[in-house]
């Protein structure tokens, strides 16, 4: 076997696909989000950020930072452990209280990442109960994804947001039969919210156990920021609820909440908990400020969903096609993935304006788009930039493709 070869041969396949992956070297600077600095074999240059996670910007909010600097000098760098050889600090201990008040649930458990939430999580839940048969939404992320294949319990894939279709799968098996509902409150790549009320409703009809995935629901939506079940007042009628600390919240980290019986078997049986480091405290008071910060400033929020509607409706009044989102979140169907990836090119050079193409195989062929998140920290100025800089990039690359 010829390793190097082989990895050789691999990469120039997805570089002729168009799936080869480039990252831009960025560097936050504290104070200026959503503006960054794009490092250029040219030097450095700032830009402004249209595609990040950061949605209320917190990861540069004072109050955070100053949490973690305080924790950092008191305890150190790293937790020195895993959960249960001596990992488990005050401050996840505190943590974890929080979480459960935070979305009105008796137990929390925090993970590395939502990423390592949903998969451990879901591998276990779906591992040990008996013949459990697996319902997971077809846009589901990839963390849920893999956790479903790692518990290798039977599954079924339903139609996107489709009740009558998951209706259809748990009338077709036993009653008796453990099952698990899988979905996503906000799915980030269409933008649209799933119908959490009506899957709970019929989850519970049919004995059911439900998971959301409330990633880009934290801090955006609901009263207290919990997220989207918290919006529309079904919280309670969700066994587990996963989210992550990655996005709004603005640091690292995941979590599940839901009874206590049943996070305490998660705790107990989920490798993706038991066997790996736990964060470091300063990052658990970082976020405990945080939290403390979204569930007393709703006008963060507020802002971020008036410049969401302002961008969509400004998007629009130019005839470009931004797509039917019912979130924050703005996608533009471009269709065309060499158009797409002029758009954005263009954008970063000439405007020092960055979003990342989204194409094939994130979304399907023809399908392509640009996706736009904006924050807490865009202006309806920055918003009027964007769209007169996209507006011109069209039309001269439609004059030159006519
Ligand atoms: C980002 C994301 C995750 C993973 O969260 P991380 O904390 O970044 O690992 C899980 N689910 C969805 C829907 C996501 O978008």
């Amino acid at each position: 076997m010829d390793y190097q070869a082989f990895f050789i041969h691999s990469l120039s396949h997805l570089k002729q696909e168009g799936r080869y992956r480039i990252f831009i070297d960025l560097e936050r600077s504290c104070g200026k989000f959503p503006h960054a600095v794009h490092h250029t074999e040219a030097g450095p240059e700032e830009i402004l950020l249209w595609c990040g996670n950061d949605y209320l910007g917190l990861g540069q909010h004072p109050k955070i930072l100053e949490a973690m600097t305080t924790m950092l000098a008191k305890t150190g760098a790293g937790a020195g452990g895993t959960r249960n050889i001596s990992g488990t600090t005050h401050s996840h201990v505190m943590l974890e209280k929080e979480l459960a008040d935070f979305h009105q649930k008796e137990s929390a458990l925090i993970f590395t990442s939502g990423y390592v939430a949903n998969e451990t999580t879901l591998a276990t839940l779906a591992h040990f109960l008996p013949n459990c048969l697996i319902l997971s939404d077809e846009k589901n992320h990839a963390s849920i994804i893999h956790g479903i294949r790692n518990s290798r319990a039977e599954k079924k894939i339903f139609k996107h947001n489709d009740v009558s279709a998951l209706e259809a799968h748990l009338k077709s098996v036993d009653r008796s039969r453990p099952k698990l509902v899988v979905f996503e409150s906000v799915y980030s790549m269409d933008g649209d919210i799933s119908p959490i009320k009506e899957m709970a409703e019929l989850a519970k009809a049919y004995n059911a156990l439900t998971f959301l995935d409330e990633v880009h629901g934290i801090g955006l939506y609901g009263e207290r920021g919990a997220g989207v079940a918290e919006h529309l007042g079904v919280a309670d009628q969700i066994d587990i609820i996963q989210g992550t600390f990655g996005k709004a919240v603005g640091l690292i980290g995941g979590y599940i909440t839901g009874k206590a019986a049943l996070v305490d078997f998660v705790r107990s049986h989920a490798p993706g908990f038991i066997f790996t480091t736990s964060l470091p405290p300063a990052i658990c008071e970082g976020v405990r400020a945080s939290l403390n910060i979204i569930q007393n400033h709703p006008e963060m929020r507020h802002h971020l969903h008036s410049v969401s509607s302002y961008l969509k409706q400004k998007l629009r009044a130019q005839g470009l096609p931004v797509m039917e989102s019912t979130s924050h979140i703005v996608p533009l169907l471009v269709g065309d993935a060499k158009l797409c990836k002029h758009l954005s090119d263009e954008l970063l050079k000439n405007y020092k304006i960055y979003v990342q193409p989204i194409n094939y195989p994130t979304v399907a062929k023809g399908q392509e788009r640009l996706r736009f998140t904006p924050s807490a920290l865009h202006t309806k100025a920055m918003v009027d930039d964007l769209v007169k800089a996209l507006a011109e990039i069209w039309q001269a690359f439609k004059a030159i493709a006519a």
